[in-house]
């Protein structure tokens, strides 16, 4: 498995601050690209994603609607 890129992230800013996705903070969410703007960002929806209901659906929304 290849490490995700910037390029293919879904979202342009991170979902808990707002600031603007950083290259080294991506992770994969249901097969996607997902951002956040620092590493402790990805690291703590990556570990628990159930418990950030608010990062998901907004992940959740723009995966269906690239999936659709
Ligand atoms: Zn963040």
């Amino acid at each position: 498995m290849t490490d995700p890129i910037l390029k293919d992230c879904i979202n342009p800013t991170c979902p808990f601050s707002g600031e603007p996705v950083a290259a080294g903070s991506l992770a994969v969410y249901r097969g996607h690209t997902v951002g956040f703007c620092n590493p402790g960002c990805r690291d703590k929806f990556a570990d628990n994603p159930d418990d950030y209901k608010d990062a998901k659906a907004l992940f959740d929304e723009r995966i269906d609607a690239l999936e659709a």
